[in-house]
């Protein structure tokens, strides 16, 4: 029973990512079952998952594959690990079929058990690369503020989040932070083009502050997903690239969130035209039925690597748990036989676009933006001057609320909404989406105006 579950969840639950004493007061919401883009609470309420949980399901909930797949795998083999020269089928399928579905120059993988080890991988990886070429002192990351890429210390670091890096001194040395392309919060008055050529600048600045001799690698997710849904300017990327290739430094896509599909393509860098170095990988791999990562490693790294980097001293216990690989390679079948990257490209993602850009006309929305189906607003009190409610209003939370009470997941960043539902959601989920993503706004405004 609910009262129950709540009881004990807060006696003894501390949750990620909650205020613990706030999660006292109220209570969680318990959600018991799911099944399509539909999840379940124990009270008996249906929610649309416009979150598809943490951006990760999205081949949708109750998928029958993916359980026989598990099912199938715990029987045959259970777990082994990929340490000290073994190997197992799932892992061997599940790397060449990574190889065959990332872009042409990413053919190999080093498994981990989630994003956030994903980027413990790549800072090390790069590290390692350029001192197995004799030069060691090439250490340093440049990363972007508001980035999100885990909760590790070397995820956190790496992220750019400042709440963050103020609880347990972070970030770690070596790894310094540039400004985002975030066009609607930081770049009014300049057209999107030059605001984003003048955010990548940034880079080859910070790369000439510090001196080529002591930067590694730039990492980035393609589009900013817990930032906010932030879709740099069309000039953005291309100029990243340029400056990448100028100075010889590493390119690291975070596909964790844009990767499998959530933007119309396989991969997000594919859209915006880069072509990274390294690759993380995780959510989307298994649609979040199991927990994995993946880092995708370029020909240019895997070459010194593997003919002069020894050994490399990491790796994990789950570091490609055959059950995980078996439901990966499952759900990426899933998503082949379903045509799912096309159905987002072509049909699903722009159906969704334009219906989510016509709430760009309610009094307290400043702006709508998206691509594929992942997309954004932003609440604002003057739709002239897109000035922001009071801090003290908490718009972004109240919306968040009446979403959920009015039975949508739709997440706040800020006063920045933002949805990622499952890639399997029909065109008439998505007007109910929109439908009670508007009454929310409208019950905002009401509260706000009040
Ligand atoms: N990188 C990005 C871009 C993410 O969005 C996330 C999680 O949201 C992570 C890394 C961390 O992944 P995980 O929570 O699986 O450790």
């Amino acid at each position: 029973n609910t009262k129950e579950w709540q009881q004990q969840d807060a006696s003894h639950h501390l949750h990620p990512f909650t205020h613990f004493q706030a999660l006292n007061q109220k209570g969680s919401r318990i959600i018991t079952g799911a099944q399509g883009v539909y999840l379940e609470d124990s009270e008996g309420h249906k929610i649309l998952d416009g979150m598809a949980g943490l951006w990760c399901v999205n081949m949708g909930y109750g998928r029958q594959e993916l359980v026989d797949a598990a099912t199938k795998q715990m029987q045959q083999l259970p777990y082994y690990n990929l340490f000290f020269q073994t190997s197992h089928p799932p892992a061997v399928q599940l790397a060449t079929l990574l190889a065959e579905v990332t872009p042409a120059h990413l053919n190999r993988v080093f498994f981990t058990g989630s994003g956030s080890e994903c980027n413990d991988t790549v800072l090390r990886m790069v590290r390692h690369y350029w001192a197995s070429l004799g030069q060691p002192d090439k250490q340093v990351i440049i990363s972007r503020h508001n980035a999100y890429h885990g909760s590790t210390v070397a995820g956190a670091s790496l992220g750019g989040m400042s709440g963050m890096h103020a609880q347990g001194g972070l970030p770690i040395p070596g790894i310094v932070h540039i400004d985002q392309p975030y066009h609607f919060g930081e770049g009014q008055g300049m057209s999107p083009h030059d605001f984003g050529l003048a955010r990548a600048r940034q880079l080859e600045e910070k790369i000439l502050a510090l001196g080529v001799d002591k930067v590694a690698a730039f990492i980035g997710e393609p589009i900013q997903g817990a930032g906010g849904v932030i879709i740099p300017p069309d000039s953005y990327w291309p100029e990243i690239q340029r400056i990448c290739d100028k100075y010889g430094i590493l390119l690291i896509a975070d596909e964790v969130i844009c990767g499998f599909g959530r933007t119309g393509h396989w991969f997000a860098s594919e859209g915006f035209g880069i072509k990274p170095d390294l690759m993380c990988l995780a959510k989307g791999i298994t649609s979040g039925y199991l927990p994995m990562g993946a880092v995708m490693v370029g020909d240019r790294v895997a070459k010194v690597l593997i003919e002069q980097g020894g050994e490399f001293n990491h790796g994990f216990t789950y570091s490609g748990h055959p059950v995980a690989c078996a439901v990966a390679i499952a759900n990426i079948q899933l998503m082949q036989s379903e045509s799912i990257v096309k159905r987002v490209h072509d049909s699903i993602g722009p159906y969704l676009q334009r219906r989510w850009s016509e709430l760009a006309d309610h009094p307290i929305v400043g702006e709508t933006r998206g691509k594929g189906l992942v997309a954004a607003l932003e609440i604002v009190q003057d739709k002239g001057t897109n000035a922001r409610f009071p801090a003290s209003a908490n718009a972004g939370m109240t919306c968040r609320e009446f979403c959920f009470n009015n039975g949508l997941v739709m997440r706040a960043v800020g006063d920045t909404m933002i949805i990622s539902p499952p890639l399997v959601i029909t065109e008439e989920q998505v007007d109910e989406l929109v439908d009670l993503a508007r009454r929310s706004l409208d019950l905002t405004a009401e509260r706000l105006a009040g």
